[in-house]
């Protein structure tokens, strides 16, 4: 019998630490077993030649939306494929009750089983859920959901506070429930949070979308008000001020209360220097900073409105240089893909009302190489912290996932870094039949993406069945 099941050899691998090393990577039973040179081919029962391609850690894409607008199985089925694409390897996803998702509401205790079910044998990757608790009983549920459900990771919206907001989808038949959605319900579940400190340390953790409602009434009156369409007009009716104003609140709150947070897709200049602001003037905080794909690589002048629709929205080319530097200088933790599949469909032809959100897990690795590296010298160690290493450590998944390292899952994606490639939906692999990055020109793509040692992208086809992907109890190191 072979001493190990794959070993990739000669590749450029991206280790925590060291940086990019010439060597092999042996994985038996799922881990990582041996990393170094001359392993070789011979005690391997598969062996793949990665010579002059570049071998990261698989990616965890840990902002995505899957069965959102579609049954949670059908969109799991596609929407992880299109994630072997990108080189993902563990997908995380938010799930709440209300309308979208289960359409359903209730105690996560029924629900989040049916979740589950739903979602058992249709992942190609790994996969876990971040949970919003809706109502004032939710909160109650949340060191059970920890306990009983590996769920460690938990969403506030602060722009669904103000219910019939117009423009934003938010009403009392969205949310579905009498409770008040205000600051008092979030400070109720930062309190919660932080009482299991003691208990998880930070890796239970709050995630929060930031934006002011009340401050977007206003804008958005206005601008409507001017006729204006487009994205730039989107993007004026929802400003990076409201943005701001809603990280400066959250910040407060999480301070006092000692939560862990996590500010999901900041999108503007304004919002970054806010949450960085406040990671140094408040004590207490453990703040971590995410942002997208499509606010690292879209802005207003190029994306079609209706398409391009996303909350928060698609910003100025300014602000998306603003963002790079913010990753460039490590200010920004994690970049994610907020993958959400819709359909031209769903969007309709009409801004204001059209479904908010897309697809872009199939270009989490293709866009930080090409992007990133190629383009603005991002080194490939630092892309692995910012799409493997650290959305791992952020959300419960280390020390299992994102590190090549012994002992840590064989999730890995080995990259051509020659190959280049235009954006089109059909490359993307996706259900969803557009992509707001359609025409973009991406160098840098997975050949092979390997999870837990298991070929499923090969030569860049999909050649795993649904169900390769295990459902993650997190915190990992709490849950063994
Ligand atoms: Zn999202």
């Amino acid at each position: 019998m072979a001493e190990y099941d794959l070993v990739i050899g000669n590749g450029d691998v991206v280790l925590p630490g060291s940086g990019m090393t010439v060597c092999d990577v042996a994985v038996r039973d799922g881990r990582i077993v041996a990393i170094g040179k001359g392993i070789g081919g011979e005690r391997a029962g598969r062996y793949i030649e990665a010579r002059d391609r570049v071998v990261l850690p698989g990616a965890v894409d840990a902002h995505s939306h899957i069965g959102i607008y579609r049954p949670v199985a059908e969109d799991a089925r596609s929407e992880s494929a299109s994630a072997l694409v990108g080189g993902v390897t563990t997908m995380l996803s938010y799930f709440r009750t209300g309308a979208n998702y289960l359409n359903t509401t209730g105690p996560y205790r029924e629900v989040f089983p049916r979740m589950l079910e739903a979602s058992s044998g249709n992942f190609f990757t790994d996969y876990g859920y971040h949970v919003a608790p809706m109502t004032h009983s939710h909160v109650e549920e949340i060191a059970a959901l920890v306990e009983g459900f590996g769920v460690s990771t938990f969403k506030f919206y602060t722009f669904y506070k103000t219910l019939n907001l117009a423009g934003s989808g938010a009403s009392r038949e969205y949310i579905k429930s009498e409770d008040a959605y205000d600051s008092g319900h979030l400070y109720r579940i930062m309190r919660a949070i932080a009482s299991l400190r003691q208990r998880y340390g930070r890796s239970v953790r709050l995630s929060t979308h930031c934006e002011d409602p009340e401050i977007i009434r206003v804008f958005m009156e206005e601008t409507k008000g001017k006729g204006e369409g487009g994205l730039a007009a989107y993007s004026a009716a929802r400003p990076p001020l409201a943005e701001a104003a809603a990280i400066t609140h959250v910040a407060m709150l999480a301070s006092e209360t000692g939560c862990p947070i996590n500010f999901l897709h900041l999108s503007s200049r304004e919002a970054v220097q806010t949450a960085e602001a406040s990671r140094h003037i408040m004590g207490g905080l453990d703040a971590t900073i995410e942002v997208t794909l499509h606010h690292l690589a879209l802005d207003y002048g190029r994306a079609d409105a209706v398409l391009g629709k996303v909350n928060p929205p698609i910003r100025s080319k300014e602000d998306t240089e603003a963002l790079w530097e913010a990753v460039a200088e490590g200010v920004v933790d994690v970049v994610v893909s907020d993958h959400a599949c819709t359909t031209k469909a769903g969007k309709g032809t009409e801004m204001w009302t059209a479904d908010p959100g897309f697809g872009g897990t199939a270009l989490l690795v293709p866009l930080m190489v090409s992007e990133g590296f190629f383009k603005r010298n991002i080194s490939l160690e630092r892309v692995a912290q910012l799409i493997s290493f650290n959305p791992a450590r952020v959300h419960g998944l280390a020390p299992r996932k994102g590190a090549i390292a012994p002992g840590y899952d064989g999730d890995l994606a080995i990259v051509d870094m020659n190959e280049e490639k235009v954006v089109t939906p059909a490359a993307l692999h996706s259900a969803q039949d557009f992509t707001p990055f359609e025409g973009l020109r991406v160098r840098g793509w997975p050949s092979h993406t390997i999870v837990r040692g298991q070929m499923a992208l090969e030569d860049g086809q999909v050649v795993a069945q649904p169900g390769l992907g295990d459902y993650i109890r997190r915190p990992v190191g709490a849950q063994r």
